[in-house]
């Protein structure tokens, strides 16, 4: 890709690899921020600083923030934007390969916690899902994601993207659409358009699961073959016979041949216990 002149940053050569779109829009920037509910007795996790554009007004409306950058070839870029932003630090690392509870717990203590990003595209799906189960701390996920994954969020059962995605962060969090972002806003703009999502992370989940570590089995199990019922998809996800997972669904009050695509969290919920209430009579699973 052809290197783009900025105004703050000379030249620099975006990686598409990277997902580096980045904005530029200050009152965006501004927006951005403003919406991701960030308070002064706040810490921030960011994920993918770039140019430390967003970084900046987040760090202007928190107590700390950290920033978390694959790309050493930004460290230098960094530093001189983020040189007065004295409550700001960035740190060199793959997001997927962090542990980041213990970022987290080492930079930041233990006092409320926000993540905000303009993430990159390339792993939305496994950054989302790590952020939510490594940092239940975290009061709210603000992200900017292609729209179409935005309305994956958001689906409901029947829907098209309705699956684990949707369940998980539904189950865990209040889920918002706070903006619709254009292509045009980013440099350089990615292909697809862009929503700013805001997940609130919900006092209690949305509704009671015995085994939360199954819960997470039980989803992404129930979906490896859309196409298939529920009933054979129990039978491979938890290496249940044909009655068993069949008398699963039905204590759990659910219609013999349903798929898993059409079942509430809810009722979702109703199974997982099910199965490991059978876990528990049979001891195994
Ligand atoms: N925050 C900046 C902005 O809004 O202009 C940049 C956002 S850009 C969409 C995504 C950023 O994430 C880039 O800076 C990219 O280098 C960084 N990034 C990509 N993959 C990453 C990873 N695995 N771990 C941490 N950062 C990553």
């Amino acid at each position: 890709m052809k290197p783009k002149r900025h105004a703050r940053n000379g030249e620099f050569h975006h990686k598409h690899s990277l997902g580096q779109n980045f904005i530029e829009d200050e009152a965006l920037l501004e927006q951005l921020a403003e919406l991701s509910l960030v308070t002064p007795e706040d810490s921030v996790l960011e994920i993918g600083p770039g140019f430390g554009a967003l970084t900046r007004p987040l760090s202007a409306r928190c107590r700390r923030i950290i920033s978390l950058e694959i790309d050493d070839t930004l460290l230098p870029i960094l530093r001189v934007a983020l040189e007065k932003c004295e409550n700001a630090e960035v740190v060199l690392g793959d997001v997927m390969k962090t542990d980041l509870a213990a970022l987290v717990r080492e930079k930041l203590g233990d006092g409320p916690l926000r993540v905000a990003a303009n993430l990159p595209y390339y792993i939305t799906t496994d950054v989302l899902t790590k952020l939510l189960t490594e940092l239940p701390q975290a009061r709210s996920i603000a992200v900017m994601i292609q729209k179409e994954v935005g309305d994956k969020l958001l689906s409901q059962p029947g829907e098209d993207g309705y699956g684990p995605l949707a369940i998980l962060c539904q189950y865990l969090c209040e889920v918002r659409r706070a903006l619709d972002v254009p292509a045009a806003c980013f440099t350089p703009p990615p292909k697809v358009d862009s929503s700013f999502m805001v997940l609130e992370r919900r006092d209690a989940p949305l509704c009671s699961v015995h085994d939360e570590a199954l819960f997470m089995k039980l989803i992404r199990g129930a979906f490896v073959m859309r196409r298939k019922t529920l009933v054979n998809n129990l039978m491979s996800a938890f290496s249940l016979s044909r009655e068993e997972a069949s008398a699963c669904i039905d204590r759990a009050g659910l219609p013999a041949q349903v798929r898993a695509e059409a079942l509430s969290i809810e009722e979702l919920a109703r199974l997982c216990n099910e199965i490991s209430g059978l876990q528990a009579s049979t001891d195994r699973i």
